[in-house]
């Protein structure tokens, strides 16, 4: 997956706004999810200057001439998700016989907290147990991205996570377990650079049995120190 900073340097240092938003496919046309507007970089921009010139910068000096427009592009990408369907990944699955544990481990998560725009960086875990339906593995981290790439809460995204899992799949049990650390606390505030937020949804044989969900903990927490 793409980290934001690989990405970023990909947007940077190209032309203006018309020619970004071209670039960035999702973000022109008219929304999948809930009619929402597209991205308004204009609209980003003009409030990006406002802020600099709210806390007392210069944005026509030379440093801050082009941020608006840069901070404009890089919203529109970190947000691309609240213009996409998650679902669209869902839709292929492949008859298989097995109802064993699929785990994938450490998917790379980048998010945004809606308290303060401020990333959101961690991995989530995600196992489900198939009922004849399995999954192709690249799919699930895709779904992660889309619903991460929105102003999200993580205990939201978690449920999110595993309640879209659970539906599209039509699995005996879905757990997802995120851990991540929020930069509104490690920068800012109480400024704890070491914390780490851990949540969990368990749904299904997960939640219903205890063995069941032990295993997954273990799974993904057991090689740890
Ligand atoms: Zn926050």
């Amino acid at each position: 997956m793409t980290t934001n900073s690989s990405r970023e340097q990909g947007t940077l240092g190209r032309g203006g706004l018309t020619e970004a938003a071209d670039g960035a496919g999702s973000i022109k046309r008219p929304s999948a999810r809930r009619g929402r507007a597209p991205v308004d970089l204009e609209r980003i921009a003009a409030a990006v200057r406002e802020i600099l010139l709210a806390v007392g910068e210069d944005p026509e000096r030379d440093g801050l001439r082009e941020t608006p427009e840069r901070v404009a592009r890089m919203y529109a990408e970190v947000f691309q998700g609240l213009h996409q369907d998650p679902n669209v990944h869902l839709k292929k699955l492949f008859r298989q016989k097995y109802d064993e544990m699929v785990l994938i481990k450490d998917i790379r998560l980048v998010s945004f907290c809606e308290h303060h725009l401020l990333p959101v960086v961690g991995q989530a875990h995600v196992a489900y147990i198939p009922n004849g339906n399995v999954i192709g593995l690249s799919k699930i981290p895709r779904v992660v991205d889309v619903l991460a790439k929105r102003p999200q809460m993580q205990e939201r995204l978690t449920e999110e996570l595993a309640d879209l899992l659970m539906q599209e799949l039509a699995a005996k049990g879905v757990a997802v377990v995120i851990e991540a650390s929020h930069s509104c606390m490690t920068i800012r505030g109480v400024a704890k650079p070491d914390s780490t937020f851990v949540t969990s949804a368990m749904r299904g044989v997960f939640k219903e049995r205890l063995a069941t969900r032990s295993e997954v903990m273990s799974l993904i927490f057991g090689s740890r120190r």
